[in-house]
């Protein structure tokens, strides 16, 4: 007979450890369920890593999933709508070469092929604002909905700016208050394993053991059991991604009514490239860098030019840098045992894309909905776990890749190294040849759980200035589908007129949705 698995122990209270238990206890615990035991054990002394404030659509299908009311995420975790990412200075150095991607797919994207039509007019119109309605409402600083919008439902699709260190805090309060889930206050100091190499408990420096069926890694770049415990190396990316490094600050905008952009904004810069977030009291910004281009002091330079240069007035000595080392890479294995590592302990590349807190999204699913019930079922869960998240980190490092190799920049070494097609995934390259003929399309991304679909692709390929040596050619069903298409284009059309003229700025949203907290 199998040990069934009745109780499951997460080490670590970062994003990565809460956003695991809140999905498991929604899942697994309360009424007509099988009644999880879930324990979370936190460390007093090592604080989380305290940035990953970019997040995916796919966070609103979490936060409901974890039962967390969207009005109090935005109360609680100074948090804004984000529409997707405006790149600058990618293409080419200098800020008037800048492209959206954003959220929202092209329109009828499931079966239209909008790339093939907008190519003919490229030199006049950007492609995001020829398929979307949405790039016209995130320039003009829009939030995604009203404030009537039923919560997690949208004019244009969106994911959230926030404040990571809030956004655990309220995590943790509605998983012990509400689900149920257990939290120690402890450092683990130590891990028991039984015979046959399974975690039997860890072990905190007070002596004191916490037995367990599943043992979750959230402990961050520590990763203390899947790569200490067990011996599972980094598999190192830095041969395609080279930035290892960051400095992170929070700038206060100049006065408090400042606009809060709709979207991440990522400048690319000689060594790298700095993000700048915008929340509601504050400003997130970082510069990701490779220290084989740059060094600390050089980076520490160019964080403050920008800081300088975007925050007029702001005294760059008032400002707090934090220095974030990173090894770019992902563990050889995920699940070992009976062991998942989720988050950092797993591995971690540049926040590019802010794909971080969506794989953490991922894995705390997968876990969730094929949560194995006993040991036997846990080895096959684990084999299958492995697999996806390889596939997972895959995409994550040819997408993040197809940025750099791209670009025409030629300013410095750092460039002209990102730029080689020699430092390029083999898959990738594939993709780029093939299209030169063809737009990327649902074969590119053919899985239902593809972190970036193909419009994805295309939003970054075009928005780079890539252009097909052979032209895309426009198939007789193609042919017919002129009058569907310019139908569309007027569709589009008036959608962003009705939204620009109905849709309030992201602050305007948020500064109404804090204000009800006064109301209610
Ligand atoms: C510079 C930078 C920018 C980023 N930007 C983004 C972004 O915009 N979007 C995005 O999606 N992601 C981003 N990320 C990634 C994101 O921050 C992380 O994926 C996310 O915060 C999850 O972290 P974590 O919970 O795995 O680790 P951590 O936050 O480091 O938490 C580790 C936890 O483990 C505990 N712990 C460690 N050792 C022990 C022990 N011995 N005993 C008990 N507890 C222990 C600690 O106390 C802590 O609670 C960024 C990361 C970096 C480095």
């Amino acid at each position: 007979m199998q040990s069934a698995t009745r109780r499951v122990v997460i080490v670590g209270g970062g994003t990565a450890g809460w956003i695991t238990a809140g999905l498991l206890a929604a899942q697994h615990r309360g009424p007509g369920s099988r009644e999880l035991d879930i324990v979370l054990v936190e460390s007093p002394d090592i604080p989380t890593i305290g940035v990953g404030e970019g997040t995916w659509p796919s966070m609103r299908m979490t936060l409901q999933k974890i039962g967390i009311h969207e009005a109090d995420l935005v109360r609680e975790c100074d948090a804004s709508f984000k529409q997707g990412t405006e790149f600058i200075g990618w293409s080419e150095s200098g800020d008037e070469h800048r492209y959206y991607h954003p959220f929202s797919f092209p329109a009828e994207y499931s079966s239209l092929k909008l790339a093939n039509y907008w190519l003919d007019q490229s030199d006049k119109v950007s492609f995001a604002d020829f398929v979307t309605p949405q790039a016209p409402v995130i320039a003009a600083g829009l939030a995604p909905k009203q404030l009537t919008t039923p919560e997690y439902a949208f004019n244009v699709n969106y994911g959230y700016h926030f404040d990571a260190g809030k956004f655990a805090k309220l995590l943790h309060e509605h998983s012990v208050k509400t689900l149920g889930v257990n939290y120690i206050s402890a450092n683990v100091g130590s891990i028991e394993s039984r015979e046959n190499g399974d975690i039997s408990a860890v072990i905190l420096t007070s002596g004191e053991k916490i037995e367990g069926d599943l043992f979750v890694d959230c402990t961050g770049q520590r990763s203390l059991l899947i790569g200490q415990h067990f011996g599972i190396d980094v598999a190192s990316m830095k041969e395609f991604l080279f930035n290892d490094a960051a400095i992170a600050v929070q700038v206060p905008y100049a006065k408090p009514g400042d606009p809060i952009a709709s979207v991440t904004r990522a400048t690319a810069v000689e060594s790298g490239w700095i993000w700048d977030i915008g929340l509601q009291s504050r400003r997130g910004i970082g510069h990701v860098y490779s220290t084989a281009h740059s060094d600390e002091t050089h980076a520490m330079a160019c964080i403050s030019d920008y800081v300088k240069r975007t925050a007029p007035g702001v005294r760059i000595d008032d400002l707090t840098f934090r220095s974030i080392p990173f090894e770019p890479g992902y563990r050889q294995q995920f699940w070992v045992k009976n062991c998942v590592a989720v988050g950092l302990s797993g591995g971690f590349i540049e926040p590019l894309e802010a794909s971080a807190l969506a794989l953490i999204e991922q894995a705390a699913s997968i876990i969730s909905e094929q949560f194995p019930a006993n040991r036997e079922i846990m080895s096959v869960v684990a084999k299958r776990f492995n697999d996806r998240m390889l596939y997972h980190w895959q995409r994550v490092i040819e997408f993040l890749k197809l940025h750099y190799v791209l670009s025409r920049r030629t300013d410095s070494a750092y460039w002209r190294d990102c730029r080689d097609l020699a430092t390029c995934p083999d898959e990738l390259r594939d993709k780029l040849t093939l299209w030169q003929q063809q737009p990327p399309w649902h074969d590119d991304a053919p899985r239902v759980d593809e972190l970036f679909p193909s419009a994805s692709y295309q939003y970054v390929l075009y928005g780079m200035g890539f252009r097909p040596r052979y032209p895309y050619v426009h198939g007789a069903e193609e042919n017919k589908e002129k009058t569907r298409v310019d139908r569309l284009l007027h569709t589009n059309n008036d959608k962003a007129r009705q939204m620009l003229s109905l849709l309030p700025t992201n602050r305007e949203l948020v500064e109404a949705m804090t204000t009800l907290r006064g109301v209610a």
